[in-house]
């Protein structure tokens, strides 16, 4: 009998758990107009995800059914109509997602729960002495990179639709927000991943490097399952170049932070360390002028801009911006994560919360009290500045490091440039301002 394979993280055909094995299967996607997460970003990503996929399956013989509506009422309504009740979803951390499990449960389905999200499904190992879940990264990459992982699931060669079921239209793509955001679906992402086999080896020495770009860009197919993250896992764990063995290690953090959420399903809104979360100031202004990329720190601004332009920013970048809103201006971590979940189309409940959480001293940083010198870090991973004449185009004819102080430069060039002086840090009075 058909079974229903419920998408939802995992857009794509190769090792997808859900679409393979025996019998007939028919998959499923579910518009829920009420998911308020989606942003007009991750909109657009997502419908060319689904636009591809089903030109996919189409290829194949069969078809993805797509509807609007309540996922759990659709998909008891396709269950009828294909006459079956077992249906297949990918097990997810989300609050959201497990209350979806729990109702599709409730509505009397024979729910089977796949792995496929992350390389090992939370809770695949576990702690020493009880705990359910890691808090501490070395441990966890240690017990992670040793454990047995899955076999990857084969790629089916047919899908076959049982007839009278109607595919459903899919609705136009969404307008996204950022004009040069990388475009969704698996056969684009399988195409940079081709490229980005060639690439891996290099890693360990350029994934730092702000101007030279060379991360595999790779996260926003994980984030919709375009890819599937064992896939990468293996690919980077059969080459034992170093920038195969730093690009696993991470996959893995993108595997911790699900197991923390896991274990810690409110991390989008409460502090893990509760007694860290204490003292931030309410500075609209600040805010604005940070979210806008105008704080007048160039290497924060030019991260700002990125993210706005791209929908995506580099990970030493999110780190400086980030860093820079909690620790010097002293701005809450809270309306940075939603800033940006607004712009990533990678953006995720897991790895943005644990992120932000990790720089604001929240979380499961062992030191919580580091501080970063968005000065010193850009003069360390941008060393010639071409990352901030990149995306801060007021500075594009400063030379060299020289654009990372444009308040040092001679009084005239300085009076020249349509680029605010640097935003006032009431914490601690601009200390990266100093030698
Ligand atoms: P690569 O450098 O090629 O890394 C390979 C893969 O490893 C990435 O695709 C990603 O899946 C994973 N990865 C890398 N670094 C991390 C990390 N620190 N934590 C978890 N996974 C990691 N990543 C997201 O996927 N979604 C988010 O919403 C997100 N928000 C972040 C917010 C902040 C404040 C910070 C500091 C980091 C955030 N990251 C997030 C992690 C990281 O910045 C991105 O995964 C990375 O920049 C994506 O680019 P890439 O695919 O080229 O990464």
């Amino acid at each position: 009998p058909a079974r229903i394979a419920l998408l939802t993280r995992d857009l794509r055909i190769h090792d997808n758990p859900l679409l393979s094995g025996e019998g007939e299967v028919v998959p499923l996607f579910v518009l829920d107009p009420r998911l308020g997460g989606l942003s007009a970003n991750r909109q657009r990503f997502l419908h060319q995800c689904l636009a591809d996929l089903r030109a996919t399956l189409r290829e194949r013989g069969g078809d993805l059914v797509i509807r609007t509506g309540d996922p759990v009422a659709e998909t008891v309504r396709l269950a009828r109509e294909v006459g079956t009740t077992t249906v297949g979803v990918a097990g997810d951390v989300t609050d959201y997602a497990q209350r979806r499990e729990r109702r599709l449960r409730d509505a009397g389905l024979d729910l089977r729960i796949t792995p496929g999200v992350t390389v090992l499904p939370p809770g695949a190992v576990r702690p020493g002495g009880g705990g359910n879940s890691y808090r501490v990264f070395t441990p966890y990459w240690k017990a992670w990179e040793r454990s047995r992982w899955r076999v990857p699931a084969a790629t089916p060669h047919r899908i076959a639709m049982p007839d009278g079921i109607a595919p459903g239209p899919l609705p136009e793509t969404p307008a996204g927000e950022s004009p040069d955001a990388l475009p969704g679906g698996e056969t684009e992402a399988r195409r940079r991943l081709r490229a980005w086999s060639r690439e891996i080896s290099r890693y360990d020495e350029e994934h730092d490097d702000l101007a030279a770009d060379n991360t595999s860009r790779l996260s926003a197919y994980l984030r919709f399952g375009c890819l599937s993250p064992l896939e990468l896992a293996l690919m980077a764990k059969a080459d034992d170049s170093p920038g195969a063995q730093a690009y696993l290690r991470q996959l893995a953090w993108r595997d911790f932070y699900y197991q923390v959420t896991a274990a810690f399903p409110k991390i989008s809104t409460q502090a893990m360390r509760p007694t860290a979360d204490t003292g931030w100031r309410y500075d609209e202004d600040a805010l604005r002028h940070w979210q806008d990329g105008l704080t007048g720190v160039p290497i924060v601004d030019a991260g700002m801009r990125q993210l706005r332009a791209e929908g995506w920013m580099h990970n030493r970048a999110r780190l400086i911006t980030a860093a820079f809103l909690t620790k010097h201006l002293g701005i809450d971590w809270r309306p940075g994560l939603q800033w940006f979940f607004r712009w990533l189309n990678d953006g995720d409940v897991p790895n943005n919360s644990g992120n932000w959480q990790w720089t604001a001293g929240t979380g499961n940083d062992t030191r919580p009290y580091r501080r970063f010198n968005p000065i010193r870090q850009a003069q360390r991973f941008d060393p010639e500045g071409g990352y901030v004449r990149r995306y801060v185009p007021e500075l594009k004819d400063i030379d060299g490091g020289a654009v990372h102080q444009p308040w040092r430069l001679p009084e005239p060039v300085r009076r020249g440039l349509d680029y605010p002086g640097p935003l006032e840090s009431h914490r601690d009075e601009a200390v990266w301002l100093r030698d």
